[in-house]
């Protein structure tokens, strides 16, 4: 292949190498999959949160029934205190009866508490349960994610590696000082140097280039200038 032309596919796989790294940059499914780990790991703390809770209400039910039936033997002993006929003392007989009273009054405040709590744990029960299905819905869908971002990333990666293997076949072939040459006429444009002539007409600015140029363009060795932008042309079809 003639080194101009070479030099123009250079440039385009400089083009398509400089794409595929952006595209790789702001690949739709990375950035999909990255919102939907950040709200997994939100659900799955609002999961916790609530089995937290569950399980500090399932600690303070067992402690109150430890509570209750202290509670119970106690009020049980004062009970049999009261009624067996020992105390004789009017005055001690009231204060008594006060504290079975008092004594009754928390046994019925702490069962209360307990019939609350638990009919609490039934229902977090049911919605943790419920969250937990949904938690393994949404990590399945986030694996899918992350398989699919994945697998997007590795293609790119491969398509890159590919047309590096590919331009790195084309430098070794390309005269040393032509490559300087376009290296430094790169330095001054943005994007494409190398203009691929097609039916007289420059590839980069779309002028019609003088019938003059087609001559000078087939001339081995000689380098040709778009008139209008600049750019190195090469003969194309
Ligand atoms: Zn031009």
């Amino acid at each position: 292949m003639e080194q101009l032309k070479m030099l123009w596919e250079l440039q385009e796989l400089e083009q398509e190498i400089a794409q595929k790294e952006e595209e790789l940059q702001g690949l739709d499914s990375v950035s999909e999959y990255k919102r939907k780990k950040k709200d997994v790991a939100a659900f799955q703390e609002q999961v916790k949160l609530k089995k937290d809770e569950l399980s500090s209400d399932k600690k303070e039910i067992r402690r109150r029934e430890l509570e209750l039936q202290q509670i119970t033997a106690e009020l049980n002993k004062l009970r049999e205190k009261l009624y067996s006929g020992e105390i004789r003392s009017a005055k001690e007989l009231e204060s008594l009866e006060k504290k079975v009273n008092s004594l009754n009054n928390d046994k019925t405040a702490l069962e209360d508490r307990i019939l609350l709590l638990m009919e609490k744990v039934e229902g977090d029960e049911a919605v943790i349960e419920g969250l937990e299905k949904e938690e393994q819905e949404e990590t399945a869908a986030l694996q899918q994610l992350k398989a699919r971002a994945q697998q997007d990333v590795h293609r790119l990666q491969k398509e890159i590696e590919q047309l590096k293997m590919e331009m790195e076949e084309l430098l070794a072939k390309i005269d040393a000082d032509l490559l300087e040459k376009y290296r430094q006429l790169s330095r001054y444009t943005q994007g494409r140097c190398i203009s691929l002539v097609k039916k007289g007409f420059c590839g980069i600015c779309n002028v019609s280039l003088p019938s003059s140029f087609r001559a000078l363009l087939l001339t081995p060795g000689k380098l040709v200038y778009c008139e209008s932008c600049g750019s190195l042309l090469v003969a194309g079809d």
